[in-house]
């Protein structure tokens, strides 16, 4: 059963005070917070078997590598990759993007196009304009409406044989819209292109499988799903992975070096040059066992709970709008009150102990587009609760009183 009472009690942070009030954290979608089990996991490898792997034969070495490789496993499982070696554990969703996008300089031909979504992260648009200007390749955007949702009918007339590459975010972080990736995927594979899916912010929220959605490539962050920062993974089919070229040059990637030649080590090495971070993947895999044992299916719909909840109750202060109200949506509620800078909400705000986030949330176009500043962003987790929605409400109530 479902018990967010107990669940809170598996997060430390959570009996902490902010300016005197208990600390209300709403800022998940920039990063989750820690559960105890992986706050332990971390203590545990440096208290007891800190150590480089795959290189030494000494016992310590020996284990790290053991747990190490366990975690790429229990990412595998969860993801439902058919290899292990297809998860490369990276320093994140940025690098995972970059490896890909530094990859294809090799694929791709001037006038070849790349098609991306109106709704991106930045660190998921700039990686591709870099990608174009080494190239001559031409990005393409699929607009977005007032809800917040993509155009598809405008995609299908983007998509054409000269498509080599369709990115796009299987979440907004920005407006919580949740893409039909399904769509996209099938669409893009029908003109033969590839597909790399930024799964960062839907992560925390749902389990996708790789192999029914037939995606190319799957990234994700450790730090938004209750793992530490500084981890994450790529997924890639291997036909792919085998193809593209390393992205960093060092040790761990090699087969073998000479100053005449190099040759590169296989699958996931090739992508690993140095020493990665160790403890932090191993964090990763017990995350991930934590939030498995709560299990996705109660998590989502919790979350809509509070979702609802939460937007009925913003929704009856006068003047202020949401922006993103597709149907189809995870817990972020993105919204602005009248007359009144973001910046100005989420300074009272925090005096009263709530984190959230304000400003235009690494996604500026989408604030170019509805023609603000920026939003102030509310977004759930599983241990928050609907008390702290109300405490949010009343604060951007006062909010409004002082600022009008
Ligand atoms: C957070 C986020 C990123 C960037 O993740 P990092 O962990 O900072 O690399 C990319 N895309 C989306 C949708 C995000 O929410």
């Amino acid at each position: 059963m479902f018990d967010v009472h107990k669940i809170r009690e598996d997060f430390p942070i959570l009996k902490r005070e902010v300016n005197g009030k208990p600390l209300v954290y709403f800022d998940n979608a920039a990063t989750s917070q820690t559960p105890q089990v992986v706050i332990d996991t971390i203590v545990d490898y440096y208290s007891n078997y800190n150590a480089n792997i795959h290189r030494g034969v000494h016992t310590l070495s020996q284990e790290a590598t053991d747990a190490y490789e366990v975690a790429r496993k229990k990412v595998q499982q969860h993801f439902n990759a058919k290899h292990s070696h297809e998860i490369i554990l990276t320093s994140g969703t940025t690098h995972s993007i970059n490896i890909i996008a530094t990859g294809f300089t090799h694929f791709l031909a001037e006038g070849d196009e790349i098609i991306v979504s109106a709704l991106e992260h930045h660190s998921n648009i700039v990686p591709w304009q870099m990608l174009c200007d080494r190239t001559g390749a031409v990005l393409k955007v699929i607009p977005m409406n007032e809800e917040g949702e993509l155009l598809m009918d405008v995609y299908d007339t983007l998509l054409s044989d000269k498509t080599k590459l369709v990115f796009t975010n299987h979440i907004s972080n920005a407006l919580g819209t949740i893409n039909p990736i399904e769509e996209i995927i099938e669409k893009a594979h029908s003109v033969g292109a590839a597909v790399l899916i930024d799964g960062a912010q839907s992560c925390p929220h749902v389990k996708p499988d790789v192999q029914a959605l037939d995606v190319d490539f799957y990234v994700a962050s450790a730090h938004k799903l209750c793992g530490p920062t500084g981890v994450g993974m790529l997924y890639g089919k291997s036909e792919w992975l085998e193809k593209l070229p390393p992205y960093q040059g060092g040790g761990e990637m090699i087969e073998q070096v000479t100053f005449e030649k190099t040759t590169y080590a296989g699958l996931p090495h090739k992508f690993e040059a140095g020493t990665p971070n160790i403890c932090g993947g191993i964090a990763f895999g017990a995350a991930l066992d934590y939030m498995n044992a709560i299990g996705f299916d109660n998590i989502a719909a919790y979350e809509k709970e509070l979702l609802d909840y939460g937007t009925k109750k913003l929704l009856e202060i006068e003047g202020l709008k949401i922006y993103g109200t597709s149907q189809n949506k995870t817990s972020v509620i993105s919204f602005n009150l009248e007359n009144i800078h973001p910046y100005d909400v989420g300074t009272i705000v925090d005096k009263l102990g709530i984190a959230v986030r304000t400003g235009h949330h690494c996604a500026q176009p989408i604030m170019d587009f509805y023609k603000i500043p920026g939003t102030v962003r509310a977004s759930f987790s599983f241990y928050n609760t609907k008390e702290e929605i109300d405490a949010l409400v009343e604060a951007v109530k006062r909010a409004k009183m002082m600022l009008s």
